[in-house]
């Protein structure tokens, strides 16, 4: 019986990690890697200790200080969690894979993922000219046309990290113009550029293609006749989707299945199911709150194991 088990490998459960171990918990941490979602990431500025870091180079320091405490955790790098299972005593059961592990608490910090248009054509087209990450593939794209899809601030940036590599660029906004979203700076950069061209009050409607993508369709807010741009990539930039299917059958979440959490404690709704980061209903999706807020759930846990469960046995 572990008294916590952490799930993730971002920011948020690295420090959860890092913590436990401090703590002497039983704990084991289940990670499908270590980094998270800023580990694609060419600069990052705002880590607090670095004045500039990279996505890898900082998920290197984060495997590094959570491996420094190898010898008081347990840890499943590379291991996804596939259920967690409430208990009838008021514990909980997680599995990945065959195993089967038993525990008082459970820390969520399993982040978000790229929400999807769901479209015809993206599934099939992904890595064939569909992309998720323009700061990973811009210099595929060097001198060709391309899409991005979301009028916010993470297709702005798409925008930008383009903007050094493709010919054109199209950017389908739902909004009106005027509307879109992203800081003043990014907006000024993004629509002073001749290379760029938005496609404001419209839907992508389809991928198309033959062995690599060809074009995107797209539909205005108010009509359903299609609409076609020829590119060669197709950026999908319309926010994110919380990873909180693992607990959300017994815990509270909001409209956009983010796991509600008491912003004092990261308690959920099921007592002894805590959670930080970017799968929970957070204003703010920053590496180092995603820190803050998961160390604030390690030590409510251990609260709670303390108070609510005893030594347990
Ligand atoms: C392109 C990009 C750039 C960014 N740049 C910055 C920046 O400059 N500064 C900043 O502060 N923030 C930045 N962010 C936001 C920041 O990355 C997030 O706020 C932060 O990563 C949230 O951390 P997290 O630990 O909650 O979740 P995540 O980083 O999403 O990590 C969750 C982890 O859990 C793992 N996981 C999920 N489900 C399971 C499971 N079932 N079993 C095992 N493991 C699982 C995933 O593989 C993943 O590694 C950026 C985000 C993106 C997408």
């Amino acid at each position: 019986m572990y008294e916590t088990i952490i799930i993730g490998g971002g920011p948020a459960a690295v420090a959860a990690g890092v913590y436990a171990a401090r703590k002497q918990i039983k704990t084991a941490l289940f990670a499908q890697q270590i980094g998270g979602q800023s580990v694609v990431s060419d600069s990052i500025e705002n880590w607090i200790g670095e004045e500039v870091i990279s996505g890898p180079e900082l998920a290197i320091k984060l495997k590094k200080h959570l491996e420094s405490q190898k010898d008081s955790i347990d840890l499943f790098v590379g291991v996804n969690v596939d259920v967690v299972n409430k208990n009838e005593d008021g514990t909980f059961e997680v599995v990945a894979g065959d195993e089967k592990y038993q525990t008082k608490t459970v820390i969520v910090c399993s982040g978000g993922r790229h929400r999807r248009l769901g479209v015809p054509g993206e599934a099939e087209f992904e890595g064939k000219g569909v992309a998720f990450c323009a700061t990973c593939d811009a210099p595929f794209y060097r001198d060709k046309d391309v899409a991005v899809v979301g009028g916010g601030n993470s297709g702005l940036e798409a925008v930008m990290d383009l903007l050094a590599y493709v010919n054109k660029v199209y950017v389908i906004a739902r909004k009106p113009e005027g509307g879109l979203r992203g800081d003043p700076i990014t907006q000024e950069e993004v629509l002073s550029s001749d290379k760029v061209e938005v496609i404001y009050e419209s839907n992508a409607s389809a991928v198309i293609g033959e062995t690599m993508v060809t074009g995107l369709k797209y539909k205005k807010n108010d009509s359903d006749e299609e609409h076609e741009v020829a590119v060669s990539g197709v950026f999908v930039e319309i926010g994110s989707v919380p990873n909180s299917e693992l607990v959300s059958e017994f815990t509270d979440t909001d409209d956009w299945n983010n796991i509600e959490v008491d912003f004092k404690t990261q308690e959920t709704s099921c007592p002894g199911i805590f959670a930080a980061g970017d799968v929970t209903n957070a204003i703010y999706r920053q590496n180092n709150i995603a820190v803050g807020d998961a160390i604030k759930a390690l030590l409510s846990a251990h609260e709670y194991i303390k108070k609510e469960i005893g030594d347990g046995e």
